[in-house]
């Protein structure tokens, strides 16, 4: 039966692009730091300071253009967006309307259906307010003022909260391995804004409201389902859905309006009298064409081609840009791929969650990871010792050498004490080695078992199995 309902999402997605600097002076862009330390008279918005365009943003864009399709303005503007709130000194954010530096591209989903992108536009981050609930007071940060952003705009094509979080994953994986942004999108590097309508289908787009600064994909796919339902309620009980604002409460999944657009404020836009126009030649094109890295769709075919991996592993590693830089480098470390890459799916990622970060801030060195592999696979530490080691280097820093020594996880190479153990568990357990005889051999688990105890767990288990089953076939 075909839904009586189809949700229409159209996405602007924010990404603070990793320039070392601001787009219109030389502050730092660097996240946090004491309020107010990463500014300067330009970024504040002092009278008479005059903004000089960083050409570093305009290589991020293209950049990111290319990767997503699109096409490159050649004469790209800066206009003014007119508009008074108190993280914005200048009371102005320059911005791109009417020229932005790309325009059209897209993604293609899983399903074969294309997002289209309008345009990315290049704009001025604004600052920080902190609502201080205990003095009752707002405290100003403008650290963020001036950092740059590409804007981000599909068409609205997206149809579902999975379809919105695919595109969203997806986005965000080929923006970082553009390396245009670091996609933290709990630092906010990473945010969309999501308009939403509904409508029957074959019907024209209905009235859409529009919720802003979303950066969790937990959220953005709770926000569409409840903004879609309620829209959908709207209409069943014969109401308007009113086009305006709302802002989404994630600890009360429901969102309430923040204020409407019928009395939308004008913006005043007009070229930004401060800036000429940026011209984007063919030999900057072509340069920014050869910069172009291994994009995700590349890199899965590659990796399904060249390493033995079921398809599914592939497309996990690849979605993370961090994941497939660590296991290029832990094998161009000696690790063969797989093992690289069952160690960054099952441990690696692991770790990450634990720790509430994204691999990309996970400090472990490929030469690490590759040491404790060969541990492992050389019988020298057991699986377990090496989840240890995995720890141990992680938190400080430590030589994986330096690690085995200190955590004690060397294995008893040696053969004579493991065959001591096996012969005490063999003596101590002739009902089980007789079961074993007879045909039980999963008995021989538990033997094992005996004998790891009796070694304290400092063995290769591997080898355990293999000489309990030599001895018993005695
Ligand atoms: P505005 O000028 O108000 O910002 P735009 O036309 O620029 O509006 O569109 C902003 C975003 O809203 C785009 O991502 C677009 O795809 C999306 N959008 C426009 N109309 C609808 C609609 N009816 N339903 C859902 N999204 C929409
Ligand atoms: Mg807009
Ligand atoms: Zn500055």
């Amino acid at each position: 039966m075909p839904a009586e309902f189809e949700t229409v999402i159209g996405l602007e997605v924010h990404a603070e692009m990793n320039t070392a600097s601001k787009i219109f002076c030389g502050c730092e862009t660097a996240f946090g730091g004491e309020p107010n330390t990463h500014c300067c008279p330009v970024c504040m918005g002092l009278p008479g300071a005059l903004p000089v365009f960083n050409g570093g943003v305009a290589e991020k864009a293209i950049l990111a253009g290319l990767s997503l399709g699109c096409e490159i303005t050649r004469e790209t503007v800066f206009d003014r967006k007119n508009y008074f709130y108190p993280d914005l000194p200048k009371a102005y954010q320059i911005s791109q309307l009417y020229h932005p530096i790309c325009q059209g591209g897209g993604i293609e989903l899983a399903s074969g259906r294309f997002i289209r992108l309008r345009e990315i536009h290049m704009e001025e981050d604004a600052g920080k307010l902190i609502h201080d609930p205990w003095t009752e007071s707002t405290l100003a940060d403008y650290n963020r003022c001036g950092v740059p952003l590409m804007e981000i705009v599909t068409q609205p094509d997206l149809r579902s909260p999975e379809e919105v979080i695919e595109f969203m994953q997806s986005l965000k994986s080929i923006l970082e391995y553009a390396g245009v942004t670091d996609g933290k999108m709990h630092e906010g590097s990473l945010r969309a804004d999501l308009n939403i309508s509904v409508r029957r289908p074959g019907e024209g787009f209905g009235t859409r409201t529009e919720m802003k600064n979303m950066n969790s994909f937990k959220a953005i796919q709770r926000a569409v389902t409840v903004e879609s339902e309620r829209q959908i309620a709207l209409i069943k009980r014969g109401e308007r859905v009113l086009q305006e604002t709302r802002r989404w409460d994630d600890n009360r999944d429901l969102s309430y309006p923040m204020r409407s657009k019928e009395n939308a404020q004008d913006y005043r836009y007009f070229p930004e009298p401060d800036l000429p126009a940026l011209h984007i030649d063919e030999g900057w094109l072509n340069e920014a064409c050869k910069a172009l890295p291994e994009l995700p769709k590349a890199k899965r075919e590659r990796y399904f081609a060249q390493f033995v991996l079921p398809r599914h592993d592939v497309e996990i590693l690849c979605q993370t840009h961090a994941l497939t830089v660590l296991l290029e480098r832990t094998a161009e470390q000696g690790a063969s791929p797989k093992d690289a890459a069952n160690w960054i799916l099952s441990d690696v990622l692991r770790l990450c969650r634990e720790r509430e970060i994204e691999p990309a801030e996970l400090q472990l060195a490929p030469k690490a990871l590759a040491e404790i592999i060969a541990a492992v696979n050389g019988g020298r530490v057991n699986r377990s010792g090496g989840r240890a080691l995995l720890e141990h280097v992680l938190a400080g820093e430590k030589a994986v050498e330096a690690a085995i020594a200190e955590l004690g996880l060397e294995l008893a190479g040696d053969e004579n004490a493991l065959g001591a153990s096996i012969a005490e568990v063999l003596a101590e357990n002739p009902d089980a080695v007789a079961n074993y005889r007879a045909g039980k051999v999963k008995v021989l688990g538990f033997l094992a078992g005996q004998c790891m105890q009796k070694l304290k767990g400092r063995a290769d288990p591997r080898r355990v199995s293999e000489l309990l089953r030599e001895e018993l076939a005695k």
